[in-house]
């Protein structure tokens, strides 16, 4: 059954109607090419992070892009009116997401992270405490 994507706080869709597919259909690639086909939805059973490392290599923290549980989405079924920048949002010529999350709902809760410059991949990865999964009309 499809599902639709809303904003937990205000109840907002945030996408369009997506079918849920497994992990092995998502894969990170680069120059804007999409992470997940147009119509699904993942959902990403690890977190993802990367190391800060120190003037000396040490590593001193851990940057996290998005959660455990996170859902990722083609930028396709993401209608451009129903998200405004947000936090950090930095590129060349797009969003790059290296700074974590950079969308936010009109509400203005914070609600994930889009990818959409020339060389990361395009996706738009919502975090689970912000968005609720409801069957779609
Ligand atoms: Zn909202």
């Amino acid at each position: 059954m499809p599902i639709q994507l809303v904003c937990r706080a205000c109840r907002r869709p945030l996408t369009a109607p997506l079918c849920w597919t497994d992990e092995t259909n998502h894969v990170v690639g680069q120059d804007r090419e999409p992470s997940v086909l147009a119509g699904l939805a993942v959902r990403l059973s690890n977190e993802s992070a990367s190391s800060i490392h120190g003037p000396d290599g040490q590593i001193v923290g851990v940057h996290v892009f998005s959660p455990a549980g996170a859902i990722a989405t083609h930028p396709d079924d993401v209608p451009p009116e129903a998200l405004r920048s947000t936090g950090v949002d930095n590129g060349c010529c797009g969003s790059d997401g290296s700074d974590g999350p950079n969308r936010a709902c009109l509400c203005g809760a914070v609600v994930g992270t889009e990818w959409s410059d020339c060389w990361t991949q395009a996706e738009l990865r919502f975090h689970p405490d912000a968005v609720e999964a409801v069957p779609a009309d």
